[in-house]
């Protein structure tokens, strides 16, 4: 017979369904006890007090390892981004969608428009930042202040246009002062994120700054640890590179950059723009750099 949970954890489970259904995720399958060659177990339904909706689909990808443990809790401890959240012919605007007119975190008081991205849906290639600033707020477009104009000049001297590439961020929302975004925030937000790589699915993920590559990589080891050397995201190359921001700041950075995006570049097989100094050791001048 199946075991009772304690009250105040089956709550905690209840509530942690909710916010999962919520985001968009409403069916799980169980695979807690190490098995070899398992990959799609047992179907678990969500209670009737949290299902709104017809449920969807779930597809697993790779079976993740199952941690050894001689006694198994009663309740799966879910990690948003070990549990597979693959959700069968997802996209881009069903994702934003679900997102709605998000208040799920404090971030959506000081919204003036929600930030989803912009770019080509079928990507080889997504940059991501951390969050919208003071422009993006007003034009719900990512990446179109200062810093967005640089990163337009590194995706030219890539040989590529804006419209080529899918440009997003951690948080959809403007945090405060361009502060950094808080972890509820970015907990709240991320598997909106996932499920945009899931759902554009490119070959290659450029993480812009700290938070991006803290967040993909769940992590709270400094940029430093892990640019310019390839990284993998749940079955994708990742390389992370300095923000544009920290680049208008640290304009000898650049080189560094360049670097970085010339591994992109000979990963994705493009040649560069004709013309630009790309054997220099930098992407052309931003002109905004101080
Ligand atoms: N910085 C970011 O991280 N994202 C934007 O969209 C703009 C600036």
């Amino acid at each position: 017979m199946a075991e009772r949970i304690p009250a105040a954890l089956e709550e905690k489970f209840r509530k942690r369904l909710a916010f999962y259904q919520d985001i968009g995720i409403e069916l799980f399958y169980r695979d807690r006890l190490p098995r070899r060659n398992a990959s799609i177990t047992e179907e678990i339904t969500l209670p009737k007090s949290v299902q709104k909706t017809e449920p969807v689909k779930l597809t697993r990808t790779a079976p993740q390892p199952a941690p050894k443990i001689d006694s198994l809790p009663a309740v799966p401890v879910v990690s948003l981004f070990d549990s597979v959240i693959k959700i069968a012919g997802d996209s881009l605007p069903r994702i934003l969608g679900d997102i709605g007119e998000c208040t799920r975190c404090k971030l959506h008081r000081g919204r003036t428009k929600l930030v989803f991205g912009d770019g080509n849906p079928k990507a080889d290639l997504v940059f991501v930042g951390e969050g919208p600033g003071r422009d993006e707020d007003a034009q719900g477009l990512p990446f179109v202040g200062r810093a967005g104009k640089l990163l337009t000049q590194m995706i030219e001297a890539m040989g590529l246009q804006r419209q080529d590439v899918y440009i997003c961020n951690v948080v959809k929302c403007r945090p405060p002062e361009n502060r950094t975004p808080e972890k509820d925030e970015v907990e709240t937000c991320s598997p909106f994120l996932l499920r945009q790589l899931d759902a554009i699915s490119p070959k290659v993920i450029v993480c812009l700054g700290s938070v991006a590559t803290q967040t993909l990589l769940e992590t709270n080891r400094g940029i430093s640890h892990f640019r310019g050397q390839w990284l993998e995201f749940r079955g994708r190359k990742l390389m992370a590179t300095y923000h544009p921001a920290y680049l208008l700041r640290n304009p000898s950075a650049k080189g560094e950059v360049w670097k970085d995006l010339q591994k992109v570049m000979a990963e994705l097989g493009l040649q560069g723009k004709k013309g630009l100094p790309a054997a220099s050791g930098k992407p052309a001048d931003s002109g905004k750099s101080s």
